[in-house]
C-alpha cells in the first residue's frame, strides 16, 4: 500500500507509527479473525462456538496451533489442508476493527511541516486489510510501508523499511520518531539508525508487560498523551 505519491521533501520531520497495538487493539483483530474462521467451520463442518474456544485459548497465552487444538476439542481431525484453508481465511478476512479514540485524535491533528507515516509488519494481505478497515489509507499519511512487501526477511527488526523511509523524506535520522508497542522488535532498527522512539503501552496491548531496553525516549498509554510540543523537542525543532 502506498498513499498519495508525495515527493516527501516538503517536511521537516516525520512521525512514523506502527499499526498493531499502536493504532488499535490487536486482540480485536484476533477476535475478528477467529469469528471469520468460525463462520467457515460452521458452514463446512457444522461446528459452532469455534471463535469462543479459540479466543479462550488465545487469552490464556496460547499462540501456536490454536486452530488444530480447537478442532481436536470438537472431535474434528484437522488435515493440513483444512488448517491451511483456515489460516488463509484468517489472514484474508476483512476485519471488524477501528482506530482507538486516542489514535483518531492524534492522527487528526494539524502539524505543519510534520509528516505522518506507517511502518507495519505482518502478512501482506492481513496488513492491507487492517489498513483498509482502519481507514488510515484515506487519512493524512504521507507514506505507508508494509515490510512484507519486501519479503519476510525484511520484517522488523530489519532496518530496511526504516532506511527506505529516510530516503523517501530525505531527512537525517534524528528527524524521525517511531511510535510502536513491541520492545522485542520495534525499536531495534530505529535505535541503531539514531531515530527517536516512543512506546505505547496500551491497556489490553499484547506486549505491554515486556521490559524495554534501552528505554524509549517517551512512554505513554495512549497516543493523545504525546503532545506536539514533546515531538518538537525530541525532533530538534526547539
Ligand atoms: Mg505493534
Amino acid at each position: 500500500v502506498s498513499s498519495e505519491p508525495t515527493s516527501g521533501k516538503e517536511f521537516r520531520d516525520v512521525v512514523v507509527l506502527d499499526v498493531d497495538d499502536t493504532l488499535y487493539l490487536e486482540s480485536h483483530y484476533v477476535a475478528s479473525g477467529f469469528r471469520a474462521v468460525g463462520q467457515q467451520i460452521a458452514d463446512q463442518l457444522g461446528c459452532t462456538d469455534f471463535a469462543d474456544h479459540a479466543l479462550r485459548l488465545f487469552r490464556s497465552g496460547v499462540r501456536t496451533r490454536i486452530f488444530d487444538r480447537v478442532l481436536e476439542e470438537q472431535g474434528v481431525v484437522a488435515s493440513p489442508e483444512l488448517i491451511a484453508r483456515l489460516v488463509t481465511a484468517y489472514r484474508t478476512h476483512e476485519p471488524a476493527i477501528e482506530l482507538a479514540i486516542d489514535a483518531e485524535s492524534f492522527i487528526a491533528r494539524e502539524r505543519p511541516g510534520r509528516a505522518l507515516a506507517i511502518i507495519s509488519d505482518g502478512f501482506l494481505a492481513a496488513q492491507q486489510a487492517k489498513i483498509r478497515a482502519l481507514g488510515v489509507d484515506r487519512r493524512r499519511f504521507a507514506r505507508i510501508t508494509l515490510t512484507d512487501e519486501f519479503g519476510a526477511e525484511r520484517w522488523k527488526p530489519n532496518e530496511y523499511a526504516f532506511r527506505l523511509m529516510q530516503q523517501h523524506f530525505g531527512l537525517p535520522p534524528e528527524r524521525f520518531i517511531y511510535i510502536a508497542d513491541n520492545p522485542a522488535k520495534d525499536f531495534v532498527a530505529p535505535n541503531s539508525l539514531g531515530w527517536k522512539t516512543a512506546r505505547v503501552r496500551r491497556s489490553g496491548g499484547l506486549h505491554r508487560d515486556i521490559a524495554c531496553f534501552p528505554p524509549p525516549h517517551l512512554e505513554v498509554e495512549r497516543l493523545d498523551q504525546i503532545a506536539e510540543s514533546m515531538l518538537d523537542r525530541l525532533l530538534g525543532r526547539q
